[in-house]
């Protein structure tokens, strides 16, 4: 059994942006050389996820314009100590990690299926972990 962990980072440009990072967890999971088993993509933060989704631009635009809408009120209680509830609580909504297979050392992904980092307070530098666990080649 092998278990591999490494940490990327992700820089941020936008309060709200989507950034695809399904190439860089299977280049760690070519590294970790695990040929059965799962990875681990975990997100060290509280106000941006992890989500799995389809990386089509225009829905890439409606996921964030539905974030967006949550930034609209004005009487969240968090934003009387620092300026970010409705990332806080956006970030409650998504998850923070997933969990996806890995089969013949490639991730187990549907035809559709993109591993998406969600920016929900950025301009910010995010570290990721990845901790890929299985069977070695
Ligand atoms: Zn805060």
């Amino acid at each position: 059994m092998e278990l591999f962990t490494k940490q990327f980072e992700v820089k941020t440009g936008e309060r709200i942006e989507l950034k695809d990072i399904t190439n860089q967890v299977q280049s760690i999971i070519n590294d970790s050389k695990v040929k059965q088993g799962i990875a681990f993509v975990y997100t060290l933060h509280t106000t941006a996820t992890i989500i799995i989704n389809e990386a089509e631009r225009g829905l890439l635009n409606d996921i964030k314009k539905w974030v967006q809408a949550a930034f609209s009120r004005t009487d969240y209680d968090h934003d009387k100590i620092d300026t970010n509830a409705a990332a806080h609580i956006a970030a409650t909504f998504a998850k923070n990690a997933v969990t996806i297979p890995v089969d013949d050392g490639k991730l187990a992904l549907g035809t559709w299926q993109r591993i998406l980092h969600l920016e929900l307070d950025g301009p910010r530098t995010r570290s990721v972990i990845v901790q890929v666990i299985g069977t070695p080649f």
